[in-house]
């Protein structure tokens, strides 16, 4: 039985770990680059030799920033870094080096667009909704277990150290979302943004972005919050919405039988689409935290927050919100043109080229994110530069060619490389729009047709497409459609 969930309102808060794109590790000078022969980009700081000593990378404090202020933080002028204590074979320390009571950055106001979504998914209604961020703090992430063979048999375990020492940000929410969906348009919109002031790549496919998501129910009116689940091991923004959503369920169905729910931190597992526990609140961790002795207070300037500010580029929600003013689209389209800066940027730049931000727009979002999907790659990659995909809209505005060869144009275009005007005339298809040409064509079609004159005059109008048909194919398709139409209606009459 499906639990009766208008009663009930869902809280959640949530902790995003975004790696920072950083070229050497965040306490040390070895590579931070994926892939490499295991255990070959270390030193004595990541291995936590005994005696070594970590010296700050000046680039993850940039990067940090950056990130920071693309989600609206305040950088506080002096954070502590703070051992973070506990055992676990990828960490070889036995503590790792994070940041506690004074971070890096706190007190975030973030606008994000969320949408409502139907049965099968789909967005509608976007409306902004105002988050508060509790923090940003960096720390170093640990190294990777690696598992060979089936548990309890032939079991082998290995240490892959290349990622310990990678630098993190961690970033933390105030429990203010409503719904998984809320949930899902936040992390989605901290990725765009970390990746479009370049903090981040923040792929989760590829791990450098992970989500842990806190979640609890009450009943609709009650001040106090719920006993709170943490969820882990979400692998993509889907599955958090999942997990969560499942979660939800069993919280409410479990209240509403007069059971009790667990503080404890649970696992999604992505082929039962279920929650399991993985450890209760006892078992968790006392961090025991204490201040970093092996490393100073980090101080940063205020003319160094400043220049960090200037130079980012325009953020992805403001601009989209310009789209939306200044070019008369809607804010769900406004949404996926700011998808990735470099989008966004290829857009522009073909405007200025056609002329017509509307149609623009279209023909991005309609045709060429289809060709760069297929091709797995990005805007500033297409074979189309955007001044051609402006050339190409601006012909098909001035009746050159009609729309269903611009598209056919268009994939041409992004297969060969070559300009719309080459193709245009490559093939011979400059539509036809002269009415004394267009009417030779109709006259001989009509001739041609006498039958069909006679049926459609005495009433039978559904032989009008029949007409515009046979005149498109005369033309070889080089016909304007709208100029056949309204000559053809002229004619028919007799
Ligand atoms: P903990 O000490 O267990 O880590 P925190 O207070 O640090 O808990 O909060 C961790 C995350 O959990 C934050 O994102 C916070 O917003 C969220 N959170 C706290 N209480 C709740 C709750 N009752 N329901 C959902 N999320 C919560
Ligand atoms: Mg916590
Ligand atoms: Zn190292």
């Amino acid at each position: 039985m499906k639990p009766e969930t208008n009663d009930w309102e869902t809280i959640i808060g949530l902790e995003v770990h975004a790696q920072l794109s950083t070229e050497s590790k965040i306490f040390c000078g070895c590579s931070t680059r994926f892939g490499d022969e295991p255990n070959s980009n270390t030193c004595p700081v990541c291995l936590g030799l005994p005696g070594a000593l970590p010296v700050l990378n000046r680039r993850a404090v940039e990067l940090g920033m950056r990130a920071a202020l693309a989600l609206g933080l305040h950088i506080n002028e002096r954070s502590i870094f703070a051992r973070k204590n506990y055992f676990y074979p990828d960490l070889p320390k036995g503590y790792q080096i994070s940041q506690y009571d004074q971070p890096f950055s706190a007190n975030g106001t973030l606008e994000i667009m969320t949408a409502a979504r139907d049965e099968g998914g789909h967005a509608h209604d976007w409306k902004p909704m105002t988050i508060q961020i509790t923090r940003l703090h960096l720390e170093e992430d640990a190294g990777k277990n690696v598992h060979e063979g089936l548990p309890d048999v032939d079991r082998f375990s290995y240490i892959d150290l290349n990622r310990a020492g990678t630098p993190l940000a961690e970033i933390v929410t105030e429990p203010d979302f409503r719904s998984s969906w809320q949930a899902y348009d936040y992390v989605n919109h901290v990725r765009r943004a970390l990746h479009w002031v370049g903090a981040s790549e923040a792929d989760m496919e590829k791990g450098n972005l992970r989500c842990e998501a806190n979640v609890s129910v009450r009943r609709k009116g009650d001040t106090t919050f719920g006993t709170k689940v943490e969820l882990k091991n979400l692998n993509s923004v889907r599955f958090m919405q999942k997990a969560i959503e499942f979660e939800v369920e069993r919280h409410i169905k479990t209240l509403e039988e007069g059971g009790r729910l667990v503080q404890e931190t649970r696992l999604w597992d992505e082929r039962l689409n279920e929650t399991r526990a993985m450890r209760s609140k006892e078992e968790a961790h006392d961090y025991r935290y204490f201040p970093e002795p092996d490393l100073p207070p980090l101080v940063v300037t205020k003319e160094f927050v400043e220049d960090v500010r200037a130079s980012l580029p325009e953020l992805p929600g403001p601009r989209a919100k310009r789209f939306a003013e200044t070019y008369g689209l809607s804010y769900a389209d406004a949404g996926q043109l700011t998808s990735d800066r470099s989008l966004a940027d290829y857009y522009e730049a073909a405007v200025e080229a056609s002329a017509n931000a509307r149609a623009t727009a279209n023909w991005i979002r309609s045709e060429l994110i289809r060709e760069l999907e297929n091709a797995g790659i990005t805007a500033d990659e297409s074979p189309i530069p955007a001044s051609e995909l402006g050339a190409l809209v601006r012909i098909i505005d001035e009746g050159e060619i009609s729309g269903k060869q611009g598209k056919d144009v268009l994939v041409e275009m992004f297969a060969s490389g070559k300009s719309a005007t080459a193709i245009v005339e490559e093939r011979g298809l400059v539509q036809v729009s002269d009415t004394g040409e267009i009417d030779r064509v109709i006259d001989e079609v009509i001739a041609a047709n006498s039958n069909q004159l006679e049926q459609y005059r005495s009433g039978k109008e559904a032989l009008f497409g029949f007409f515009v048909g046979q005149v498109m194919k005369a033309s070889k398709g080089k016909a304007n459609p709208k100029v056949v139409n309204e000559r053809l209606r002229e004619k028919l009459k007799g």
